[in-house]
C-alpha cells in the first residue's frame, strides 16, 4: 500500500527508492486485458448501443479500447452486436480468424445470443454456433452500462487466464451470462473500476 499511496500522491516519483517484482505471465495478461481493441463490427440495432458506448458519455477509452479496429489483424475482442443472418456467418467467422491471439467474444442481445424474435431460416439461432463466445450480454439491446459490465467481466477472465485456458482445453468459449443492467432514469457515469 506504501507504493500504492507514493505514487497516487507523487505520480512516477513516487516509485523512486521502489520496486515491483511479479511474474511476466501475469504482467502480459495484465496489459492484455487493459489494451483490448474491438473489431469494428455491427450487425444491427444493438450496434448502435455499441457506438454509444464507445462515444463520450460512457467512454470505453477508460478501458484501453478508444479505438474500434477496422483490420480484424487489429483486433482482439469481437462484439457481436445485432442479429447474424446465415449470409453473414461465414464473414463472422473469418474476421475471427482473422484477428490477433489470444482473443475474446462478446455476444451482445439476444438476437446475437439466441436468435431473438427471429425464430426463422434466415437468422443464426445462436452465434456460437459460429464462434465461441465468452460472455453473454442480455437485452434487446443491452444498454451500455450491459455492455460495459460485459466487457469488464471478458477484461476478468482475459486477467485470470480462464478465456485461454478454455480454447486450449477445449476450444469453446468461457460462456458467462451476465446480468442486464438497466439504463438510468438520470444518466449517472459509469465509474473506473467497479464492476
Ligand atoms: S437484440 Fe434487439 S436491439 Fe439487438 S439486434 Fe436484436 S432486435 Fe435489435
Amino acid at each position: 500500500m506504501g507504493i500504492v499511496n507514493d505514487v497516487r500522491e507523487n505520480g512516477l516519483a513516487g516509485l523512486e527508492h521502489n520496486f515491483i517484482t511479479a511474474k511476466v505471465e501475469d504482467l502480459v495478461k495484465w496489459s492484455r486485458s487493459r489494451s483490448s481493441w474491438p473489431a469494428s463490427f455491427g450487425l444491427a440495432c444493438c450496434a448502435i448501443e455499441m457506438m454509444a458506448t464507445g462515444a463520450a458519455h460512457y467512454d470505453i477509452s477508460r478501458f484501453g479500447m478508444e479505438v474500434f479496429r477496422a483490420s480484424p489483424r487489429q483486433a482482439d475482442i469481437m462484439i457481436v452486436a445485432g442479429r447474424v443472418s446465415q449470409k453473414m456467418a461465414p464473414v463472422l467467422r473469418q474476421v475471427y480468424d482473422q484477428m490477433m491471439e489470444p482473443k475474446g467474444v462478446i455476444s451482445m442481445g439476444v438476437c446475437a445470443s439466441s436468435g431473438g424474435m427471429f425464430n426463422n431460416y434466415a437468422i443464426v439461432q445462436g452465434v456460437d454456433q459460429v464462434v465461441p463466445v465468452d460472455v453473454y450480454a442480455p437485452g434487446c439491446p443491452p444498454t451500455p452500462e450491459t455492455l460495459i459490465h460485459a466487457i469488464e467481466t471478458l477484461h476478468q477472465l482475459i486477467e485470470d487466464g480462464e478465456i485461454t485456458r478454455r480454447r486450449a482445453e477445449t476450444g469453446a468459449g468461457a460462456d458467462v451470462h451476465i446480468t442486464e443492467i438497466p439504463a438510468a432514469a438520470t444518466p449517472v457515469p459509469v465509474l473506473l473500476g467497479v464492476r
